[in-house]
């Protein structure tokens, strides 16, 4: 009954007439006419699916504004050796695509809390809300009446249908976009009890994930964040020299697992990898004290990559008679960005693209809605003129010349670029400890330079010098497929993505 993606797939690869690049000006022509068809041939064979959709993958890249997935398929291509403009991620290949207006109720250029909450519960909210509407103020600590503006999420209207759900993140899994499913709060900093103002009756974000497990129990729950569930006494079990951030001495992980049978909790790849999907019913998988590593830096710690991740969610949400729900978040494209630099951005987008294929190649279309989109975008560019297959990382080179293009201050300058952030010269030195980026250059790019731009830890040049890079304003791509998909389509409000998930549900 499975749809392999094979005929999909099959329509992505465009082969070059001329043979890989060597040096400036070679020729990447391929059959135009013939690839052109095809365009029209896949859309003809795509007919939309109207039967009721028994499973949902919604999929967010959070930050993934559309520059960014166009500068991570030239990359994806050109890590193959290929000039990379032709290249397309896993989810570009998917039948169906809207922009997304990811304005809030009180923003015009929006932060994740409120674009997640429009996504899950079909309402714009306001900054530094987690599905709670905007009738909250943002710093109310009395329960009662947080409680009075909780948005029912799909996550608990799935849960109370008796379908499996799952949260899987890079980021921590108390992070805005994957607390948007389970938590009701008007701030979403407050993530331990550590961090809630003192009289608060209102639960952190972590201990709402426990209240909810108690309540109705999550089948997955991965990602980072294991310091909101440990006591400020307990030492991490992976960085002994790191301690847990709870002021209420609670163990949150024992308690979530203690809160369901056949539950089990794991923090790294060796746990992970022992956990049979067949013998699990509850898994809560807490691989850092923090936010999980950037793709690019992974190999050096103990986690799964996203798409492993995502393999096991659905090693145990596929055992559910009643359907799933379920949330990936490639959580840290924004915090590269934030951090001014694209190579991580642009690495953890190929991450997604990854756990997507990963995805699609066990899912069956036909009864499961795909969909892949960001929360919002960043101030994020690809500029100059540079020729094909010049390296998206690299200093733009015009068609024919080996020497980059000079500005007007005589210096080179990148093809990818950001309005604002920490590349602006006189800031750009020294670590960047919020986002976890090593030090790095920003523009003392001198005519002979060529090389540094590529390297893992460049900080793209800014216009406006900031601390922290900005989200970016403009619409951002839904992808989709699968039954009801082709309801995405044109330009749609944020929070309609709701809708259409509950509508191909038949909620
Ligand atoms: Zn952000």
């Amino acid at each position: 009954m499975r749809r392999p993606l094979t005929a999909l797939l099959a329509l992505a690869s465009l082969a070059p007439i001329a043979s890989a690049k060597e040096g400036a000006g070679a020729d990447y022509r391929i059959d135009w006419m013939t690839s052109g068809q095809r365009e029209v041939t896949r859309r003809l064979e795509e007919q939309p699916l109207t039967g009721r959709a028994r499973n949902v993958i919604l999929f967010i890249g959070d930050g993934m504004g559309i520059s960014t997935i166009t500068a991570a398929r030239i990359l994806e291509g050109q890590l193959r050796g290929e000039s990379g403009e032709d290249n397309a991620l896993s989810f570009e290949q998917l039948p169906y695509l809207a922009l997304s207006k990811t304005y809030s109720n009180n923003q015009q250029v929006s932060d994740s809390a409120p674009t997640a909450t429009a996504m899950v519960t079909g309402v714009k909210a306001n900054d530094g809300a987690i599905s709670v509407d905007s009738g909250l103020d943002r710093d109310e600590t009395d329960l009662e009446v947080v409680t009075r503006h909780a948005l029912p999420t799909l996550l608990e209207q799935a849960e109370a249908r008796g379908m499996a759900t799952g949260i899987v993140t890079t980021a921590r899994i108390t992070h805005a976009t994957p607390a948007v499913n389970y938590a009701h709060i008007g701030n979403r900093d407050w993530e331990t009890d550590r961090l809630l103002p003192t009289g608060a009756t209102v639960r952190d974000i972590a201990a709402q994930l426990v209240e909810a497990q108690r309540r109705y129990g999550i089948e997955v729950v991965m990602g980072g964040g294991r310091a909101m569930f440990l006591p400020a006494g307990d030492a991490d079990p992976e960085y002994p020299g790191r301690s847990g951030t709870r002021l209420d001495g609670r163990r949150l992980h024992e308690e979530w697992v203690a809160a369901r049978p056949e539950s089990a909790y794991v923090w790294n790849k060796a746990g992970f990898n022992a956990i049979d999907g067949d013998q699990t019913r509850h898994l809560l998988g807490l691989f850092e004290p923090s936010h999980m590593l950037y793709e690019e830096d992974r190999a050096a710690g103990s986690e799964p990559s996203l798409a492993e991740m995502t393999g096991k969610a659905l090693d145990i949400l596929e055992r559910s008679e009643q359907g799933y729900y379920l949330m990936v978040e490639a959580g840290r494209v924004d915090h590269a960005h934030h951090a001014g630099n694209a190579f991580r951005a642009l690495k953890d987008s190929i991450a997604l693209s990854d756990a997507v294929r990963a995805a699609l190649s066990r899912v069956d279309l036909r009864d499961t809605l795909v969909i892949v989109t960001a929360d919002h975008s960043h101030v994020f560019t690809i500029a100059g003129y540079p020729e094909r297959g010049n390296p998206i990382l690299g200093l733009a080179r015009q068609p024919g010349n080996t020497a980059p293009q000079l500005a007007l201050d005589g210096r080179p300058y990148t093809t990818l670029g950001y309005a604002n952030g920490r590349g602006y010269s006189r800031l750009a030195t020294g670590g960047d400890t919020r986002y976890g980026v090593p030090p790095a250059p920003g523009r003392h790019l001198e005519p002979d330079w060529t090389n540094e731009t590529e390297d893992e830890g460049y900080h793209q040049e800014a216009l406006v010098p900031l601390e922290s890079e900005t989200h970016g304003g403009e619409d951002v791509a839904i992808y989709a497929g699968g039954p009801w998909s082709h309801l995405f389509r044109g330009v749609m409000e944020q929070h309609g993505i709701y809708h259409v998930i509950r509508h191909a549900l038949g909620w």
